[in-house]
């Protein structure tokens, strides 16, 4: 087999980027197959754009991922100045809020420990004096203001800067290249895809399964048949509503409670988002009716006092998909953790990457490439991606 790649990559979104960047770090040789003409095209354009350490996962005590994540939003403050910066996030707490000063005290302090008490990880209670100056909130009935510091970033343009580090480290990508089945050998394996109209093979040592919300249906194009995760599509909603927020807020929704957040966006401000089980074609999800009006509904709680402002014109709605383990209860419940499957425990030739954060896209690829050495031969590292500039 001569022209084989010692790895393989499907999917273009940032897991897809981070594992190619990663790979050609390692100094592996390094294809990735893109279905559409673009990066970031799945849900890696459809995020709530935080780089975050996800506060509201210390209630499930995954305390793990909240420290891996301050851990790569520290780097990506480092390395990535121009596409990850530090907004001021507000948690307004009303008489009705399900949570109260105490807890929340509590748990930006635990989110401070677990960030390594950096400065951007301080936080303050505001004083009265200062409510007036947050962008009209609702302060009838307002208990308390906290702030600290969350990072945002453009996740299409964060991916795109990943893969062209990808690419100067010598991975090669192919646009336009959708991948149609997958034959597994002893030895690694050979892919079959379509591109510029002509189908085509190539043979790869490891392949990584990084097609997010379509990994299910890439898993079922491999022969011999793989087991298919118990995974389900969860569809989140954001909308676009003219005029800047100066920072950013999460208040709970009047309806159910559910953390809501709004947010600077590119001279305008984004809310988001929801949570619903969605079946189908994930290139073809958008964001519904009834969940685009549950924003609008806390989003006039919250900043439209006056009775001219209700009537607000939505600029843009979309949706992205999570993939959430299958369980019962609560989708917010369920857990964030990114899962590695792998087609067999010793010398694995296929890794699907399933969930996970935009945050932790680096960690999570190297864990990829660490998983997959086995099956690697022995190549001499290029570039150690906690050092890269993006
Ligand atoms: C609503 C929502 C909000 C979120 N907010 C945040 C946030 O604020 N912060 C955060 O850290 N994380 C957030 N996340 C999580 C984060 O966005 C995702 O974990 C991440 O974008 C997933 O990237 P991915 O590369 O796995 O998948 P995708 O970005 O979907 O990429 C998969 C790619 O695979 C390609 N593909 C699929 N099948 C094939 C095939 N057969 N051949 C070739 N190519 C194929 C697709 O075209 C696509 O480009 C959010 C997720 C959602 C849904």
């Amino acid at each position: 087999m001569s022209d084989t790649v010692d790895v393989l990559v499907i999917g273009a979104g940032i897991h897809g980027a981070g594992v190619a960047q990663v790979a050609a770090a390692a100094g592996y040789s390094v294809r990735l197959l893109e279905q559409y003409s673009e990066p970031a095209q799945g849900t890696s354009s459809r995020s709530s754009k935080l780089i975050h350490g996800g506060l509201r996962y210390l209630e499930g005590f995954h305390f793990g991922l909240v420290r891996e994540s301050l851990r790569e939003r520290a780097l990506l403050l480092k390395n990535a100045p121009e596409l990850v910066h530090l907004t001021p996030m507000h948690i307004p707490l009303y008489g009705h809020s399900q949570r109260g000063p105490l807890l929340i005290r509590a748990g930006l302090s635990l989110y401070a420990v677990l960030g390594g008490m950096r400065r951007e990880n301080r936080f303050q209670q505001l004083p009265r004096s200062q409510w007036e100056q947050l962008d009209g909130l609702e302060t009838t009935g307002l208990r308390a203001v906290f702030r600290y510091f969350e990072a945002q970033t453009d996740d299409a343009a964060l991916t795109r800067a990943v893969l062209h580090s990808a690419q100067q480290l010598g991975a090669g990508i192919l646009f336009d290249t959708c991948v149609t089945t997958v034959e597994l050998s002893p030895e690694g394996g050979i892919a079959h895809y379509q591109s510029g109209g002509r189908s085509q093979s190539l043979s790869f040592r490891a392949l990584v399964n990084a097609a997010g919300p379509w990994a299910s249906e890439v898993l079922e194009k491999v022969s011999p048949a793989q087991s298919v995760p118990a995974v389900e599509l969860v569809r989140g909603s954001h909308i676009v509503l003219p005029g800047a927020l100066s920072a950013a807020y999460y208040v709970e929704s009047p309806r159910d409670h559910r953390a809501v957040f709004a947010l600077p966006w590119h001279g305008h401000t984004l809310v988001g988002t929801t949570e619903g089980l969605y079946q189908g074609d994930p290139g073809a999800v958008s964001a519904p009716q009834d969940e685009i009006d549950y924003l609008l509904e806390t989003w006039r709680h919250y900043f439209t006092s006056s009775p001219g402002e209700k009537n607000v014109r939505i600029l843009e709605s979309f949706a992205g998909l999570r993939v959430l383990p299958s369980s019962q209860g609560l989708l917010s419940a369920r857990s964030r953790e990114t899962s590695l499957v792998v087609d067999r425990c010793s010398q694995p030739r296929l890794l699907s990457v399933l969930g996970g954060k935009l945050t932790t896209y680096r960690s999570t690829s190297e864990r990829v490439i660490q998983r997959l050495a086995g099956s690697l031969p022995e190549r001499v590292p290029r570039a150690d991606t906690r050092e890269i500039q993006l």
